[in-house]
């Protein structure tokens, strides 16, 4: 999501005529774009400020801009730390970068952080490849988990139109874009703020209908969605996805836990009975789908015992790919206040206990494709091995084989698998064979 907002504030930037500059310090106006999502991602922010704050002392001109999660929560109180900074900007306010920057070249010192209506996309993003790209569906969470700063930082949900949607996909097809990965927070929630309604009496806009209403852009090969959320998460999108050529066959679905009573206090709103029926409806109907997740370990008051239940579902699942984190208390959270912090000596075992069994599982799960034959979109180089070139399969996972990266870019390639590793694959291309 970051990323994605990233992109479009370049793309306003160079439509202003700046030029990227590799070197910040050559930089006459930075940008961070920053995520407070946990509190090691926060500190960052300030390191980095620091150094260019004492930069201005020697070149005034410098405009220093702090957008996303972090200056949305801190607001004027980061221009009091680091009165250097000219601009602070919340993440709703991305599209409006031009408008923003013009106050602060009159002189202004900025702080945007007020909620506001997302003005559609003006601007065209400078995308960092030309093989795929994001394409925001819904911005914003209305869900409440105890742990999340996300809703305080980027408000309440917004879906963009269905038509907007499709011409953003349509445009990226006609430059030669081949994969999408359509994005909101819970991106199940699709539609819900949308009017209309069916005569059956649901939205009618869904994250369903949406499939189904771009799913044939000229041009664009495979789509994908994130992040899904397990409390919404339908047979009907499932049947959807297996029924759609382009839909690729992999799933993100955080679980954050694997214990009932660890989920209530999340406020996550399903159990892990729930969560594993998903799969199984899944695997149901896609026998070969990667599922993927993200799983927070040490939540307040998480038992020893509690625990091991998020490694037996771990176990159980067989995940193709694990996001995990140690829990990071967040400020204005539920959680963050509660009397049950666990230590960090506590949190970091736990962390390297899941991330054992996290590359156990995968490596396993990577078995599955020895001597298969898999469609690769090939995206780069790969930068270890210039010979080689890199890309995914559809069920995503990171596939190397010998190649030349100027015949090959943005080329849909079959591969046959020769040697497998936990996350990522190598073998040869047969494409020419067919
Ligand atoms: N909207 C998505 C993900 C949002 S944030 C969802 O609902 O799943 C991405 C991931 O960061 C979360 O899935 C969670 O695993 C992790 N995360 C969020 N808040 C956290 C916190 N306070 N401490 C540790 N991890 C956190
Ligand atoms: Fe955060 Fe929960 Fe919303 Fe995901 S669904 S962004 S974890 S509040």
């Amino acid at each position: 999501m970051n990323k994605a907002d990233s992109e479009r504030m370049a793309g306003i930037l160079e439509d202003m005529g700046f030029e990227w500059s590799e070197d910040p310090n050559d930089a006459n106006l930075i940008l961070y774009n920053t995520c407070t999502i946990r509190d090691n991602a926060e500190q960052k922010v300030y390191s980095y400020l620091g150094r260019q704050a004492k930069r201005k002392h020697e070149q005034p001109d410098l405009t220093i801009v702090v957008a996303g999660c972090v200056a949305q929560q801190e607001g004027e109180s980061l221009l009091r730390r680091v009165p250097e900074v000219d601009m602070v900007m919340g993440p709703q306010h991305a599209n409006r970068l031009k408008d923003l920057l013009q106050q602060v070249f009159d002189g202004n010192q900025v702080v945007a952080t007020e909620p506001i209506h997302i003005m559609e996309d003006i601007t065209k993003p400078r995308r960092d490849t030309t093989v795929t790209a994001w394409v925001n569906v819904i911005y914003g969470c209305n869900e409440r988990c105890t742990y999340c700063v996300v809703p305080n930082v980027r408000g309440v949900e917004q879906s963009r139109t269905p038509e907007a949607i499709r011409s953003e996909m349509e445009e990226l097809g006609r430059q030669g874009y081949k994969e999408v990965t359509l994005l909101g927070q819970n991106i199940d929630a699709y539609g819900r703020d949308l009017p209309g309604v069916t005569p059956e009496g649901r939205h009618q806009h869904t994250l369903t209908d949406l499939l189904y209403y771009v799913h044939d852009v000229p041009g664009i090969e495979r789509i994908r969605f994130a992040t899904s959320h397990p409390r919404y998460f339908t047979e009907r999108l499932i049947k959807a996805c297996a029924e759609l050529p382009k839909l690729c066959e992999h799933f993100h679905i955080p679980f954050q836990s694997g214990d009932n009573e660890v989920l209530k206090r999340m406020s996550r709103g399903y159990t892990h009975e729930k969560y594993r029926r998903i799969i199984d409806t899944i695997r149901q109907y896609m026998p070969d789908a990667s599922i993927s997740a993200d799983a927070i370990v040490g939540f307040p008051g998480e038992t020893e015992a509690q625990f091991e239940n998020t490694l037996k579902l771990v176990e159980d699942i067989g995940f193709d790919q694990l996001n995990t984190a140690a829990y990071s208390p967040r400020p204005g959270t539920p959680a963050a206040v509660w009397d049950e912090q666990l230590s960090e000596d506590v949190k970091s075992d736990r962390l390297q206990r899941l991330n054992h069994l996290v590359a156990i599982k995968a490596a396993e799960r990577s078995q599955r494709y020895m001597g298969r034959i898999e469609e690769v979109l090939v995206e780069e180089q790969n930068p270890k091995d210039k010979t080689q070139v890199m890309g995914r399969t559809r069920g995503n996972r990171l596939t190397f084989f010998t190649g030349d990266i100027q015949e090959l870019k943005g080329q849909l390639v079959n591969v046959k698998i020769t040697e497998v590793r936990a996350f990522s694959l190598t073998g040869v291309s047969v494409t020419s064979d067919q």
